[in-house]
């Protein structure tokens, strides 16, 4: 029989899972999932592994818990290891003691990974420390919706209200007005800070601070609903002074990443570390070429040049695999210069343990030209290894400045086969902010998926950020002009600009 992992997902930022929590969901076999456990996750299980919704939100139950722990019996009995992820931590008001339960009386074995449960970190990361020595000596969860089919209330008010304990409510808004009547009747004081914490630790987040006389009406003021925590005690005093998370520069902003999977990576995480929201929309997707002949003649032939410019991470990667294929490495290079047209491009070389002899300053092919003349390219025999299509700028301005010069594909860029509907319905929802472009192929391509006259209608309210002239032009062909866009081409720039415009 296989093993059953009760695994806690956290509260929701991905960086929250534990180690060993993902070192299960890579091997398990069987994935099985509720609706507060992060999606992203499910990119951690294996190809070939079964993926299983049995999500609750609200009263909607999409399998009621006696179907869940059936379910995952019987997925056991079939002798494979099952990873059951659960949000928060698993034994906090997560059922995960049932489900345990129900193994224990089945005879299969099973582990706990503990998660970081919501009403700590949602609180840490709404500046609230649940236990601080100047304000309270514990801490006690509490389920703001208890069982209903139970004849008796477990709750004991007058224990709750008379503590000094911090009181952490799960599962309470709708209950609040009750919650904070309870406490107050049975002698909590009235004046007592009290704070509501959504989708903590998410780039949804938000929270506030009120008075257990007010907070009923303030978070129906503000529209609070589920999920969110309650937080009850003098702790709640410093959420102005330790808030940090909710101060990130792009909190809560919608942006759109178009470029392709492979490349998006460093712009994706650093988006998400200012806090914002951000929905990949590969446009792109890069794949290699059908046929590595002519790479393989021109790389045995790289004595006959004296000049190697590389123009994309991309190249410099299917460059060296072809190297690599043929059983050769960067020593071949020797006696040539290479060229790296921009910054990212020039580390992808450095990390081949090549410097390149040369990177613009500006990060355009018309820019690279002069430099390289300066350089001496005339009359010299120029190879690029680069995409299938690209811009022909290069290329021709060194030919016409008196280079000999071959390009090489050794890749190519394709249209991606992505759903557009996730990205429609943020688009219609308004949770988009901005709409990323990094390339003309980006901007081209978004528009074969979702067309101009669709977009048109969100001209107002999103924002289109491009990184450059070129990318900006191509927009202009389909009727849009950028919002934002940054002096130098590059990435990194490009996120400086995001993140000033959202400051406005
Ligand atoms: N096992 C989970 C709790 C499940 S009960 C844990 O340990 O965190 C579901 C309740 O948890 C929600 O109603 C809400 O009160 C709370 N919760 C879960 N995730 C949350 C989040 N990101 N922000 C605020 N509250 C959250």
């Amino acid at each position: 029989m296989g093993t059953v992992y009760l695994i806690g997902a956290g509260p929701g930022d991905p960086g929250l899972l534990t180690v060993k929590a993902r070192e299960v969901l890579e091997t398990a076999d069987v994935l099985i999932y509720d609706y507060l456990a992060n999606s992203e996750f499910l990119s951690y299980a294996k190809p070939d592994a079964e993926i299983l919704y049995v999500g609750k939100k609200g009263g909607d139950h999409t399998l009621p818990q006696d179907k869940i722990n059936e379910l995952i019996i019987e997925k056991a009995r079939e002798g494979r290891s099952i990873a059951r992820l659960k949000g928060g931590d698993p034994y906090v008001f997560g059922r995960g003691g049932e489900e345990a339960e129900e193994l224990v009386a089945a005879g299969i074995d099973f582990e706990v990974v503990p998660g970081i449960t919501a009403g700590v970190a949602a609180a840490a990361y709404a500046g609230i420390p649940v236990t601080h020595r100047d304000f309270t000596t514990s801490v006690c969860f509490i389920t703001g919706h208890e069982d209903p089919t139970k004849e008796k209330s477990g709750h004991n008010w007058a224990v709750y209200a008379k503590s000094t304990s911090t009181l952490v409510f799960y599962m309470g808004v709708k209950n609040l007005p009750m919650i904070a009547e309870n406490l107050i009747k049975n002698g909590r004081d009235p004046e007592t800070p009290v704070s509501l914490v959504r989708w903590g630790t998410r780039c949804t987040q938000q929270s506030f601070v009120s008075t257990l006389d007010k907070v009923a009406d303030e978070a129906e003021r503000l529209g609070f609903k589920a999920p969110s925590i309650i937080i009850v005690g003098g702790v709640c005093s410093l959420h102005d002074k330790l808030g940090w998370f909710e101060k990130k520069p792009m909190l809560g902003k919608g942006v759109i990443v178009t470029r392709a999977r492979e490349q998006a990576s460093g712009l994706v995480s650093t988006l998400g570390k200012l806090g914002a929201c951000v929905h990949e929309f590969p446009t792109i997707s890069i794949e290699p070429m059908a046929d590595y002949e002519p790479v393989e003649k021109a790389i045995l032939s790289l004595a006959a040049y004296d000049w190697l410019i590389f123009t994309s991470v991309n190249g410099v990667k299917y460059f060296w695999q072809q190297l690599d294929e043929i059983g050769l490495d960067s020593r071949i290079l020797g006696g040539l210069e290479i060229a790296a047209i921009g910054p990212a491009t020039a580390d992808a070389l450095r990390e081949k343990g090549i410097k390149p002899d040369f990177v613009p300053e500006k990060y355009v092919a018309e820019g690279v030209v002069e430099g390289l003349l300066e350089k001496g390219i005339k009359g010299k025999k120029v190879l690029i290894p680069r995409a299938l299509v690209a811009r022909e700028v290069l290329p021709n301005e060194l030919e016409k400045a008196g280079a000999q010069v071959e390009v090489l594909p050794v890749y190519e860029t394709r249209l991606s086969n992505n759903d557009p509907e996730p990205i429609r319905a943020a688009l219609k929802s308004g949770e988009i902010d901005y709409l990323s472009f990094t390339s003309s192929s980006t901007v081209q391509n978004f528009f074969e998926l979702i067309s101009a006259e669709e977009f048109k209608q969100y001209k107002d309210s999103v924002k289109i950020a491009c990184i450059g002239p070129i990318t900006a032009k191509t927009l202009g062909e389909y009727g849009f002009s950028p919002d934002v866009q940054p002096e130098d081409y590059t990435i990194p720039a490009l996120v400086d600009e995001l993140v000033a415009d959202s400051a406005k």
